[in-house]
């Protein structure tokens, strides 16, 4: 066991006594004689003053002379108030200090490659993610991964307090048709089979809706394997739930009052530019803004303005890249009640009963009301031009589901990593992701992706195309 820890924050209440401190040597100033140091925990930083003389031998002198950025040292000594010129009462610590008694080295560092006392991001990024574990003791990067772990307890306690059940679905699944490249994972047991990794858990959480669980919500991580236009990450966490027997406005209400209960309760400085939410449809906003993510912001400048809007009567279909039929968000969407006789006659007037909640000119979440039945699900296969073959092949499970009693149901699913990048007021979300991917989807700390050696490919039945 350590001696009995003291945190540098709780130090602010403990003048003249003795306490022992445990962290990083965070800047050091040599003033004469004296040498001045903060010391960095996860709690904050702490003045400590080093004077010779003051410490209880030469081990301890030593330790203190030879102390450099970044090693780990515990101290022990007075907590005492700081002089008049010292003072700083905007810090958390400001008005007390340490006077060190003893000094020891826990361990030294070498010199990092880019100063932790600098909130400047004067490392490029490369050299940032291939030391993240650097980077992240920036106080910076610290707030923001704290703020993003109030912001999921936050949905996580939401979720449970108005009933939703928390439940996991699998990484390893069958393709999800949502429009995007989907990673492979070679099965070694199956020769020639892969699972794919899910661009969202949405087929499970419609399929947890006809096993009746009514409320589902999961933190979910989904991958997908696009080319890295923008600020986009192979994979990135969603807020996914689902709910039974709702249609669009029960979404609309539950996600609204949650939104502004999380900026009250996580981001009070904030606020949010009109509420009840603007509504608009996607006929509207493209017409007025242009695009289907509107920025209504009063003041774009106001880095404290939250302009929350919905998007709402998405076209159900939309022409591919390469002139094909395709859903626009995906198939399982209902269609718009007005909407459903000119499935037939005009497929590309067809809306969905699906929408959007944006803020500040982000797609923040996306979701719809969904398909229960196997006809309607069929007859929106068959209009994307999936052949009958095809589609038990895919979707069989889903089809076959909507005959066991599959109850109406719908959801949505925000994104984690934009929201809190919006709170944080961070201009990309790699800023909140502990460990994201750059922008050509590698990880220059590991240096994934990399190679395997040939036995793992022989048993994954992968031979590599030169
Ligand atoms: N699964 C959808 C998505 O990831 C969201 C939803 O429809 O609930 O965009």
């Amino acid at each position: 066991m350590l001696k009995q820890r003291t945190l540098t924050i709780e130090t602010v209440g403990k003048i003249g006594e003795t306490v022992t401190l445990f962290g990083w040597v965070h800047g050091r100033r040599n003033m004469g004689k004296l040498v001045f140091f903060d010391l960095r925990d996860a709690s904050g930083l702490l003045q400590i003053v080093g004077v010779p003389a003051e410490l209880i031998d030469d081990a301890a002198r030593t330790a203190l002379d030879s102390l450099r950025p970044e090693f780990v040292v515990s101290v022990t000594g007075v907590v005492q108030a700081r002089g008049a010129k010292q003072q700083k009462p905007d810090e958390p610590t400001g008005m007390v200090e340490l006077l060190a008694k003893n000094v020891a080295v826990l361990n030294e560092s070498k010199t990092p490659p880019f100063e932790i006392d600098n909130e400047e991001r004067q490392a490029g990024e490369e050299l940032r993610l291939k030391y993240r574990y650097l980077d992240l003791r920036h106080e910076r990067m610290a707030r923001n991964m704290r703020l993003r772990d109030r912001v999921v307890t936050f949905f996580r306690d939401y979720m449970h307090a108005h009933g939703f059940v928390e439940i996991e679905t699998p990484i390893l699944m069958k393709g999800t048709p949502e429009g995007s490249r989907e990673y492979i994972v070679p099965s070694r047991l199956h020769a020639g089979d892969f699972y794919v990794l899910p661009q969202s858990p949405q087929q499970f959480k419609q399929l947890l809706m006809v096993a009746g669980f009514e409320k589902y919500f999961q933190i979910a991580r989904c991958f997908r394997d696009e080319d890295q236009r923008g600020d986009r990450q192979p994979e990135f966490t969603q807020l996914d739930f689902e709910m039974s027997f709702v249609e669009a406005e029960d979404i609309y209400a539950y996600t609204e009052a949650m939104m502004i209960e999380l900026v009250r309760s996580v981001a009070p400085e904030k606020k949010i530019t009109q509420i009840p939410f603007p509504r608009m449809t996607y006929a509207e906003a493209m017409e007025k803004y242009g695009n289907d993510k509107p920025d209504i912001r009063v003041d774009k400048n106001d880095p404290n303005e939250l302009g929350f809007a919905w998007v709402v009567d998405f076209p159900m279909f939309e022409m591919d890249e390469e002139g094909r039929i395709a859903a626009k968000h995906h198939p399982f969407c209902a269609v718009h009640p007005d909407d459903e006789k000119l499935l037939d006659t005009e497929p590309m007037k067809v809306r969905a009963n699906a929408y959007d909640l944006v803020m500040n000119g982000f797609e923040l979440s996306s979701g719809s009301i969904r398909i229960h039945r196997r006809d309607q699900q069929k007859k929106i296969f068959d209009i994307l031009k999936i052949s009958a073959e095809e589609q038990e092949l895919r979707f069989g499970h889903m089809l076959e589901a909507f005959e066991f009693g599959a109850p109406p149901h719908g959801g949505f699913a925000p994104g984690i990593d934009r929201l809190v990048m919006l709170l944080a007021g961070e201009p990309n979300i790699r800023e909140v992701i502990a460990f994201p991917k750059t922008g050509d989807a590698r990880d220059p700390m590991m240096n994934a992706p990399s190679t395997v050696s040939q036995r793992a490919l022989d048993e994954a039945h992968i031979a590599i195309k030169k």
